[in-house]
């Protein structure tokens, strides 16, 4: 066992600067710092005219479009209210195709002619910035000399104010477009999806009969693991500082085989941790609620509530980071990557997706008898039937390299898509698919065998962890989203694709209603048609096995094992089809997009290739070289063959590794990123395997870099 190196963290240094949660009198109702940075509806309230608020609530409520004549109130309200809280700067917070956020700040404060300085903010700077835009990735829309790039104010993600030890920031939420109007970045597509569903959504729901509900929103729950390292740790990797995950270390004797963490007692520097994390994204109006351990030693997971589409996207790209800033303070690093350690589990995000109208109905909720539930059964076909069209294009929404280390990996679910919906649903669809049966299931309680235990009430079905696309109870868990992904393409492509669907079954159930009044029964004729022509995608069994690949292909269902697979789909005709039919992405757009993953993975290959080989040369190759001068020093040939034999491998590997650095020529493109997997990626997987095997016999003392039976046991 190799020793375990000194870590410097104090206890001292766990507690928070000054507002712990736990100085606070939660006895008085407003101690708990719930939005309390946020411009929130209340904040508005009170400090907009009547009008005004009334106005932008329409917005937000109905999907109104903002009447800009309003901005300069709004802005006023905003910076007042801004300033009142410390901040002396402003920013539009943006969501380029880096996948991250961006922001350029702006002081409120101006000088004047006498020398002082007053603070200001304009309706027009609330409503539309114009950062330099050409060093974000746009994948051909837009040339860099043509570089400009808006920022346009999103009114219905609310503004909030980031605390930082030295001051305060005022963000607002922003779309980000070209000169050209075209969307760079993940929200207009997420906003424009979420009106395509709404009307489609509300087309069908009059044809159901009501008449009521104006906006049906999306909504989404994500579920976020993460791992916490110690920073010392994590800064004496230099793979894991380069390219987020590590790309050495040997298996230690002890993983997650015990079961001892998932679920465990939260370790009391994590825990603080923790706190102190939730306290920042309550302020921000984050509606965090679930934390525990997952199930990798050092990995945790972090639920907030539901929320639209829209704001729940943002709050999680906030989420992230915070976990990540919080971290830091009690000197500890959050990864985010899909596979920070190899051969432990990965990190995921269940995206949890469901549609509610705004006159508070879930419409996947099932109710105590599915079968009888006409509203349920149309749009839960919808889904289905979007799933199994737009297999593939799901797929591509969460391709990634991180992903290709995790999926597929018996800890998530395969690259295949496939839809569980659980004993009770599954039977009321076959009943109505067939025609026959009862399709309810009768009510049951679980009893556990003592008096003083209450008796549960069942559901109508149990679980299924290795789903990609799970129905769980009122909702659907897409469970294949990355760690560090945003969700907003993901759900841009629920979004769509189910509007697509929707419509389509509207098509057809308003063929089938043409002068009857008949609902349920025309409706029961569709679902039944939707669900005999879908139902290769439903499936309820173990998708981790080789029998489920085997019986998938039969079936004929996609398997992208990789993101070269996979990102195709993103220009596929079905996708340009659907995406165009709903103003959500132009093809122009979608090749953009496709272009700046594709070249994403092609860069981000070749970043660990290189990392992979400058680490092994200068690190690992100089201390197995003093491992074995100190064997040949002591004499003991028996066993300097050994690890000369390691070394010769660790060497020839190298060499292969910086052939394959060496790019081809005139190879780009869908032909570089396939050229990155099957070559710079495996070279990789060979250096690796011989710098691992050298771990295991070089002194514990020579070795360079903290083993995983540090990193992932020091809490
Ligand atoms: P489960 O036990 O099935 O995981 P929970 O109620 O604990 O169910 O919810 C898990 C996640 O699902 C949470 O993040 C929650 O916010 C989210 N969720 C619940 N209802 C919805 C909904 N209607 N739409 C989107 N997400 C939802
Ligand atoms: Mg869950």
């Amino acid at each position: 066992m190799p020793r375990i190196r000194q870590h410097n963290v104090t206890a001292a240094q766990w507690s928070p600067n000054g507002e712990a949660l736990g100085s606070l009198d939660l006895t008085k109702s407003d101690a708990y710092p719930f939005g309390e940075n946020v411009f929130s509806a209340a904040v508005q309230k009170e400090r907009l005219s009547k009008d005004t608020f009334k106005k932008l609530q329409n917005v937000l409520d109905k999907g109104e479009s903002l009447d800009s004549s309003l901005a300069d109130e709004v802005a006023d309200a905003m910076k007042e209210w801004a300033l009142a809280k410390g901040a002396t700067h402003f920013t539009h917070v943006f969501q380029p195709l880096t996948g991250l956020t961006a922001e350029k700040h702006d002081s409120f404060f101006g000088p004047e002619p006498d020398g002082s300085a007053i603070a200001k903010f304009k309706g027009s700077e609330l409503i539309q910035g114009e950062p330099d835009a050409s060093s974000f990735p746009t994948g051909g829309v837009r040339a860099t000399f043509e570089a400009r790039g808006y920022t346009a104010w999103d009114p219905t993600s609310p503004a909030f104010i980031l605390d930082n030890p030295n001051g305060a920031l005022l963000c607002i939420p922003t779309a980000f477009a070209s000169w050209t109007g075209e969307a760079l970045d993940a929200k207009i597509p997420l906003l424009r999806s979420m009106d395509a569903l709404s009307r489609s959504a509300i087309r069908a729901l009059r044809l159901l009969g009501d008449e009521k509900a104006q906006r049906v929103f999306t909504t989404v729950g994500p579920e976020q693991e993460y791992f916490l390292i110690d920073e010392q740790y994590y800064f004496e990797r230099p793979d894991l500082v380069t390219t987020g995950r590590t790309l050495f270390g040997a298996k230690p004797p002890k993983g997650h085989e015990l079961d001892d963490h998932y679920f465990g007692a939260i370790p009391e520097r994590i825990l603080a941790c923790m706190l102190d994390a939730e306290t920042e994204m309550a302020k921000l109006g984050i509606p965090v609620k679930t934390r525990h351990n997952e199930v990798a030693p050092a990995q945790y997971e972090i639920a907030p509530i539901f929320e639209n589409s829209n704001v729940g996207s943002d709050h999680q790209q906030l989420l992230m980071q915070v976990l990540q800033n919080v971290a830091r303070r009690y000197g500890l690093v959050c990864l985010l990557h899909e596979k920070p350690f190899a051969g432990v589990n990965g990190s995921g995000k269940h995206n949890n997706w469901s549609m509610g109208t705004n006159t508070g109905h879930n419409l996947m909720e099932p109710g105590d008898t599915p079968a009888e539930n006409t509203n349920f059964l149309f749009f839960c076909s919808a889904v289905i039937q979007a799933v199994n069209k737009h297999q593939g294009l799901l797929r591509a929404s969460v391709a990634s390299i991180g992903q290709d280390h995790r999926l597929g990996a018996n800890e998530a679910p395969p690259a295949i898509m496939s839809i569980f919906l659980g004993a009770e649903l599954e039977k009321a669809f076959d009943s109505i698919a067939s025609g026959s049966g009862d399709g309810n299931t009768e009510a049951a309680v679980l009893k556990l065998g003592s008096d003083v235990l209450p008796h549960l009430p069942m559901h109508g079905g149990d679980r299924n962890r290795t789903s990609p696309f799970a129905f769980t109870g009122n909702k659907f868990e897409f469970r294949a989203v990355g760690s560090s992904s945003s969700l907003g393409f993901p759900n841009t492509v629920l979004n769509t694709i189910v509007a697509e669907a929707i419509d389509e079954l509207s098509d057809q159930l308003e063929a089938k209603l043409n002068g009857s009044a008949d609902v349920p029964a025309a409706v029961a004729e569709v679902v039944a048609d939707s669900y005999n022509g879908n139902r290769q995608i439903i499936f309820g069994g173990d998708n981790y096995t080789d029998e489920w690949h085997a019986e998938a292909a039969s079936r004929g269902l996609k398997n992208l094992r990789t993101t070269p697979d996979a990102l195709p789909e993103v220009i596929s005709a079905p996708t340009v089809e659907a995406f165009g039919k709903y103003d959500v992405l132009s093809e122009r757009e979608l090749h953009s997009r496709y272009e700046v993953w594709l070249e994403q993975y092609v860069t981000n290959a070749n970043i660990e290739a290189e990392t992979t080989e400058s680490i092994a040369r200068t690190m690992i190759l100089p201390a197995a070289l003093r491992h074995l001068a100190l064997i040949d020093a002591a004499q003991v040939s028996s066993l300097a063959s050994g690890v000369r034999e390691l070394l010769d491998g660790l060497v020839s590997a190298l060499d292969g590794l910086s052939e394959a650095n060496a790019y081809p020529d005139g190879v780009e493109g869908l032909e570089l990123a396939e050229y990155a997997r099957d070559r710079q990626l495996e070279a990789m997987v060979a250096v690796r395997e011989a710098v691992d095997a050298l771990e295991s016999v070089v002194a514990d003392d020579l070795w360079p870099l903290p083993k995983y039976s540090e990193i992932l046991f020091i809490k």
